[in-house]
């Protein structure tokens, strides 16, 4: 899987050559623009991840090209790389917004490893969206949609997975889940919500074998996870 599409915005063939090798190498998806116009074309019709200008191109400064890119692509980070130090002045001095800076000569392991960590900065401040924000709770019809798709629920089921649903994070003990979801609590046994909950399980993991937004709490109950769990991470139980 690619690492990200990275846009190489620089107008010396052979240091885009050592850019581009050096972001290929670590499994980054790069486009090379030689020019400004370019660049801006590039923007337009594909998806980056961050870009990396040259300060100094033949028709434009990279700082106009940012602001640019910034119109088209308000998201996009960008790593500036400058010959010179009065360039280095100019990137702290403009406050441009910029997210890192490198200048010339660089080694390309340093590059490629600012981009890494800009890209990890950037991940970090997006919100991770709640496992709650995967479902969607038609009480009129009492169904509930997981990421899109309709699960073919019990009554038991659906009155569980909404009592969940509707408050992420909050610990339900299964006598709680029993007093919620059955028409006659007192005949049944505390064991058959662990059943219920199984069998929830295995309708969301027939939608993604990953899914697991329903957590245990050993001696306590159940909740649903309040922010979506990173892929392949352990935690099913
Ligand atoms: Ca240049």
């Amino acid at each position: 899987m690619s690492a990200g599409a990275i846009l190489v915005v620089e107008d010396e063939p052979a240091i885009a050559d050592t850019i581009v090798y050096a972001l290929a190498t670590e499994g980054y998806e790069p486009r090379w623009c030689a020019t400004a116009a370019a660049a801006l074309a590039a923007v337009r019709d594909a998806h980056f991840e961050l870009a990396i200008l040259d300060v100094g191109l033949p028709d434009a400064n990279g700082f106009d090209v940012f602001k640019r890119l910034q119109q088209l692509a308000p998201a996009l980070p960008a790593i500036f790389l400058t010959a010179r130090s009065g360039e280095i002045d100019r990137v702290l001095g403009l406050e441009l917004g910029a997210d890192d800076y490198v200048a010339k000569p660089f080694s390309p392991r340093e590059l490629v490893a600012r981009v890494r960590t800009v890209l990890r900065r950037v991940a970090r401040a997006q919100p991770v969206p709640g496992a709650a924000a995967e479902f969607a709770v038609d009480d009129e019809r009492k169904t509930i949609r997981f990421r899109g798709r309709a699960l073919e629920l019990s009554r038991i089921e659906y009155r569980l997975l909404k009592v969940l649903v509707e408050r992420p994070g909050r610990v339900f003990s299964r006598d709680e889940l029993m007093q919620r979801a059955w028409d006659d609590p007192a005949a049944s046994f505390d064991r058959t919500v662990d059943a219920h909950v199984k069998q929830l399980r295995a309708k969301l993991r027939a939608i993604d074998p990953d899914a697991d937004p329903i957590q245990t709490h050993r001696g306590l109950g159940y909740s649903l996870r309040e922010t979506a769990a990173p892929s392949g991470a352990p935690g099913r139980g």
